[in-house]
């Protein structure tokens, strides 16, 4: 029988993006247990992580006060400290110490570096209003537009073709308009794995007749629902999507009048794709010309098909372009404006989508304006009466070279852990172990705070109160249910204190003041009040003024763009930038797996989700295995140009022979050390997807 609970408190699931409801059963400090709410995203559903993952807020490893380095404890970037042996590498002090020690510092690196000596990263795991004060304090408080966050390595690609194709970083429908579409297009996304309740949706939509398009290198549960399964070969996207749009406009198959009205570019894209047959590309992607016939002209012919896509898209150093190849398909077909259609881009974080629209982002003010557009630099100016630089920033792997080439000094880094989440870590933990000061304010010691000059203790989900966005551009309020651990403070009370240390004039007294501050700084919320926040939990945007109730499906007559229409842009298929070679015969590609979110510092301390997936493994085909005399089980050895590491061999039959999938949360086999940092050119995102690597049995 359930523990009978004091009282219930409403909020919103801290891990992915599709942003379901949760209510929290409280006895006095303690979380109880976690029911689904009937949220617009969930319906009262959970996943496994939303409803076990929360035991993780009264860990034993809490942070519970500031720490300071302790002189002469050199920062070792190779053996990173275990969270129990916090004591010898820090000491404690008082808020009052460490919020003097960091402006003491940032004054100094500033004045004696300049502003650009400066680097912020904030979180998707914060909340709206955090990320919004987070980039206000960079910008305004260090000078600088170095700030960004795990976009960068999750859906930056995405955006970059979507702002350059339709105006809109977003999504054009919300996940749920799979019920209304008549085909459904998933490529690179496990979603039963990274969105588990989205996924259910997905199915549903399935069993009550839709189409299901699965396009992956790997197959995954989902494909079992799969109309057609296209499980083509990793990094060849280009030359699948290519294949598909020259059947759609060979065959005539395009929606002309839309083009004409709607779009821009349509004769260079007919030009790009005019000798990518699908003959000519079956050889490259692997997919057969008639299936690449049939599922073209599925797609095309639908009275309503929408098309949703992860990192297996945007990981790539080609990731922009393959993103372009997805806006094409729907801008040539006119799938997109009306419900049960359109560009769904599955965004992993809780709140990566508000952060991202908040301005956690280098080249952009909240609301995507330009830092280098004279205008928008005027607003925020007068807006934040500060002047501002109008360089954009660093990136975050760009943040890694400075640091290492001497021009960033000095970091604070909130909630995000690079020292894990970047490529290349042992490149990535060289750069952030040589900041002169580094800050880090985080729930746990993790791997990057274990490199840092002070470690402030923040606040976990259920412990405050803020509002997160999800991928459906839903603003939705998360409340507060239990305090913080000890002398752990509110996330917004410690940015708010740094940015005062340095000067700045901020006296936000509570969370509303600071929401509507957002609400005049971006268009798109204006009409999502405090107050309406309150009463319905969750508002869409756009939302133009209070009557209104948001715009769930977007473009329906024009798109956001300077004449309204979209832009088509062509892109030719190219290699990744490792490919394997006889030294380094094996494809990895990464990612996450159900039971555990990113860099594991949450659940991996969530006692049910740990017992269930307790160690690192590698998932490679049992062919593989067999050729390797290794069985399941064992203990193999994983090796890259850049690192090495050891794991568990797992059996996966949807993993293909010649790859080797390794999901990213453990930090005892950090398969970061490996993944290659090289970066799509316009999205400026990692190829997380794909590089050599050999295997050996250990
Ligand atoms: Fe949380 Fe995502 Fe699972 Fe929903 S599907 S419970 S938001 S992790």
């Amino acid at each position: 029988a359930h523990q009978p609970a004091d009282k219930t408190v409403d909020s919103v699931c801290p891990y992915c993006g599709v942003g379901c409801q949760l209510t929290y059963h409280v006895k006095g400090n303690t979380i109880l247990r976690v029911e689904g709410r009937k949220g617009p995203a969930n319906e009262g559903r959970l996943c496994v992580k939303g409803r076990y993952g929360f035991d993780y807020v009264h860990h034993e490893q809490r942070l519970t006060q500031p720490l300071v380095r302790r002189e002469g404890v050199t920062k070792n970037p190779v053996d990173l400290l275990d969270p129990e042996q916090v004591n010898s590498a820090f000491r404690p002090a008082t808020w009052d110490e460490a919020l003097a020690l960091i402006a003491g510092r940032f004054k100094q690196i500033k004045s004696t570096h300049g502003g650009h000596a400066l680097a912020g990263f904030g979180s998707a795991k914060c909340s709206n209003e955090e990320a919004y004060l987070f980039q206000k304090l960079v910008r305004t408080g260090f000078g600088t537009n170095n700030v960004d966050h795990c976009t960068r390595l999750c859906h930056a690609s995405s955006v970059a073709a979507l702002l350059e194709g339709i105006g809109s970083g977003a999504v054009s429908n919300p996940v749920m308009d799979v019920n209304q579409a008549e085909v459904i297009f998933v490529i690179g996304a496990n979603p039963t794995v990274n969105h588990p309740v989205g996924a259910t949706w997905i199915k549903n939509a399935v069993k009550n007749g839709a189409k299901l398009i699965v396009a992956d290198p790997r197959r995954s549960d989902l494909a079992r629902h799969a109309t057609h399964f296209l499980q083509f070969k990793a990094d060849s996207d280009v030359a699948l999507l290519n294949a598909l749009l020259h059947v759609i406009i060979e065959e005539k198959l395009i929606d002309r009048e839309f083009i004409e009205q709607r779009t821009e570019g349509f004769d260079d894209l007919k030009a790009n794709v005019s000798a990518c047959t699908p003959e000519a590309m079956s050889s490259i992607c692997g997919i057969s010309p008639a299936e690449l016939r049939a599922v073209a002209r599925l797609y095309a012919t639908s009275s309503a098909s929408i098309i949703l896509w992860g990192m297996g898209i945007s990981q790539h150093t080609h990731g922009t372009d393959n993103a372009r190849c997805l806006i094409s398909l729907a801008l040539i077909t006119g799938q997109i404006g009306r419900p049960g259609t359109g560009l769904h881009p599955l965004r992993g974080q809780n709140n990566v989508q508000g952060a991202s629209d908040a301005g956690l982002i280098p080249m952009m003010y909240p609301d995507y304006q330009q830092v280098c557009n004279p205008e928008a630099q005027q607003r925020f100016e007068a807006l934040w009466n500060t002047p501002l630089s109008n360089t954009p920033g660093l990136t975050v792997v760009e943040t890694m070279q400075a640091i290492l080439a001497g021009t960033v000094k000095g970091m604070y880094i909130l909630g995000e852990n690079p020292a894990m989440s970047d490529p290349d870590l042992n490149h990535a933990r060289k750069a952030l172990a040589a900041l002169d000061f580094l800050v880090v304010q985080d729930i746990f010691l993790t791997e990057t705070a274990s490199l840092a000059d002070v470690v402030l203790p923040a606040s976990a989900f259920p412990e405050k109160t803020g509002t997160f966005t999800n991928t459906d551009r839903l603003v939705q309020l998360g409340q507060q249910a239990i305090h913080p651990p000890g002398q752990a403070r509110q996330d917004l009370w410690i940015i708010q204190s740094i940015a005062q240390g340095l000067g700045l004039d901020w006296q936000y007294n509570s969370l509303e003041e600071v929401f509507d501050e957002m609400r005049r700084a971006m268009h798109s919320i204006e009409g999502i009040t405090w107050q309406r926040l309150q009463g319905e939990h969750a508002l869409v945007y756009p939302c133009a003024h209070e009557g209104d109730i948001g715009q769930a499906v977007v473009f329906t007559e024009h798109f956001p763009t300077p004449n309204g229409k979209a832009r088509l842009v062509p892109a030719r298929y190219r290699k990744a930038a490792e490919t394997p070679d006889s030294e380094f015969p094996f494809v990895l590609i990464t990612g996450r797996q159900l039971e555990h979110w990113h860099t594991g510092s949450m659940t991996r301390r969530a006692s049910v989700l740990d017992a269930i997936e307790p160690e690192p493994t590698a998932l490679l085909h049992p062919e593989d295995l067999k050729a390797l005399n290794i069985e399941a089980g064992n203990t193999i050895r994983l090796q890259s140009r850049r690192g090495e590491i050891q794991l568990f061999a797992r059996a996966d039959t949807g993993t293909p022979p010649g790859h080797v999938f390794v999901p990213f949360c453990y930090a005892e086999a950090a398969i970061n050390k490996l993944t290659h940092a090289a970066l799509d050119p316009d999205g400026k995102i990692p190829e997380f997807k794909y590089c050599a690597i050999a295997v050996h049995k250990k």
